[in-house]
């Protein structure tokens, strides 16, 4: 294969490893980038005259894209200014970029209307920074404040309220298209017209922190919800003579659904079912909080403190309820494979799902014409360069060194 035309008016690098595509792992295959863009992907001998950069038996997946990310390195999205809620979104992209992911949707707990009408427009500040160690923001997750008080999990109980399209109305406006996902309790006063309002305005709706039952679930996925929010937690448990929202959401071929992969939320056996229940449906996400990346302490997830020990975080005040987690996405994909799932399954969950739960169609797969958005493997999975827009972000073994080129081009 020829290098295609354009490649001689920028950089183009050739990757040769084992690629994972969204069916398959291709053992010895390569990637074309040029500039941003991937131009080409192949088995067998790489395109004659390219520059080559043999990475070995490591293997390159398209880049993480966490949906469900409250903090990472000290920091939190919530925030009171705009400016400081954009430095903090920026942060915690910084340091998931080094964990693999190359975009992410910046989630936000329930807080006060103000709170939270500020915290989306710094989401939006956010998404304009331009900044070349960090993954891509594309917008804003709202995990709240519309849930079930009796399923707060560790959410403030206070900034919980009855959906409101008035308030949809003003998050809409001050989030300025930055708003793609919010996760309602569809059994709240008028929930469904809010799902119906917010589906007509772009949003992809998404049932968690709920009571509902499997009629009501269904309900809502009939209103317009596609989603569910982390799947099994902060919801009635699946059961045999009352199924509920897991098995509503996992049954229904419209639904993607959301797996916190930490092997701590879910038992890793229920993890491999669920992702076996819902072909091509299941998404690994995080829900990581400002203290992942840091050591046990004592942290704030909103305005509630929190304990981490270990890799367990909980309510400071109620030990026994879980607080978000410590989770990045390399660490996700390597629960979903130790579970048992196919790593070009566990891949897919945390890659080309993800963006179709978003409509982010230049994301998550590594085909000609996508984003050059890519994470290089250790044959363990951990993260051994972080690859975003064609640009080397995270590289600390400067892997990817000779291909300086590269370091140079600009983001799109
Ligand atoms: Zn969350």
């Amino acid at each position: 294969m020829t290098i295609p035309a354009g490649a001689t008016s920028g950089p183009a690098l050739v990757l040769q490893a084992a690629i994972i595509t969204p069916d398959r792992v291709l053992d010895r295959g390569w990637l074309l980038i040029d500039g941003p863009c991937i131009s080409a992907v192949g088995s067998g001998p790489p395109p004659a005259g390219a520059r080559v950069l043999d990475l070995g038996r490591r293997m390159v997946a398209p880049g993480y894209l966490d949906l469900h990310v409250h903090g990472g390195a000290g920091v939190q999205v919530n925030g009171t200014s705009v400016a400081e809620v954009a430095d903090s979104v920026t942060a915690m992209a910084r340091f998931h970029a080094t964990h693999g992911t190359t975009a992410l949707v910046a989630t936000t707990v329930s807080d006060a209307r103000d709170t939270l009408l500020t915290t989306v427009r710094g989401i939006s500040r956010a998404m304009t920074k331009a900044d070349h160690h960090a993954a891509t923001v594309l917008g804003a997750h709202l995990e709240g404040p519309w849930l079930a008080p009796s399923r707060a999990g560790a959410q403030n109980p206070q900034h919980l309220r009855e959906p409101s399209i008035s308030e949809l109305h003003d998050l809409l406006d001050a989030a300025m298209g930055a708003l793609l996902l919010i996760t309602i309790a569809p059994e709240r006063p008028a929930a469904l017209a809010v799902i119906r309002a917010a589906t007509a305005a772009g949003v992809v709706m998404s049932v968690g922190h709920t009571e509902a039952d499997f009629d009501t679930t269904r309900a809502a996925f009939d209103a317009g919800a596609r989603h569910a929010t982390h799947l099994f937690n902060a919801m009635p448990d699946l059961l045999h003579r009352r199924p509920g929202p897991v098995a509503a959401a996992l049954a229904d071929p419209r639904v993607t659904v959301e797996l916190i992969a930490d092997g701590i939320h879910v038992h890793p056996a229920v993890l491999a079912l669920a992702v076996t229940a819902a072909p091509g449906r299941a998404v690994a996400v995080t829900d990581a909080i400002s203290a992942t990346g840091l050591g046990d302490g004592l942290y704030r997830l909103g305005e509630l403190e929190v304990k981490l020990v270990g890799r367990r975080v909980a309510l400071a005040a109620a030990a026994g309820t879980l607080a978000g987690s410590v989770l990045t996405m390399d660490v996700a994909v390597a629960t979903l494979a130790a579970a048992g799932v196919p790593l070009s399954v566990a891949v897919r969950a945390a890659t080309a799902t993800p963006a179709s739960v978003i409509g982010a169609t230049t994301k998550g797969r590594l085909v000609p014409g996508a984003d050059a958005d890519m994470v290089i493997l250790e044959p363990d999975l951990s993260v051994a360069a972080t690859i975003i827009g064609g640009q080397v972000v995270h590289d600390p073994h400067r892997l990817l060194r000779p291909t300086a080129l590269i370091e140079t081009a600009g983001r799109p």
